[in-house]
């Protein structure tokens, strides 16, 4: 059965520390933004996205655990969507096979 995404391992593009899974639905090669709801692990953003409301304030910036690099800021998408827009460069991805 064929996978609607592709699923990503997310590191830091510093120190290499692992920051996150994703799953990345749609045809487009770049990850620009990271959809909260679509990151498979850790567990803690899921948690995150449950616990906040509506105040960006709640979400914080998606850092390197080890270095502490931010790669991600919380924004909104069109669509209302809690999202982190990457900074470019800062992070690696790697498909997972
Ligand atoms: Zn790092």
């Amino acid at each position: 059965m064929a996978q609607k995404y592709k699923t990503y391992d997310i590191r830091c593009g510093k120190c290499s520390e692992y920051i996150l899974t994703y799953h990345k639905y749609g045809a487009g090669k770049g990850i620009l933004r990271l959809y909260l709801a679509n990151i498979a692990a850790p567990k803690s953003f899921s948690e995150l996205l449950k616990s906040s409301n509506s105040s960006i304030k709640s979400i914080p910036n998606l850092q390197c655990p080890k270095c502490e690099e931010v790669i991600g800021v919380p924004a909104k998408s069109k669509g209302q969507k809690w999202v982190f827009r990457m900074r470019q460069g800062l992070f690696h991805r790697k498909l997972k096979k």
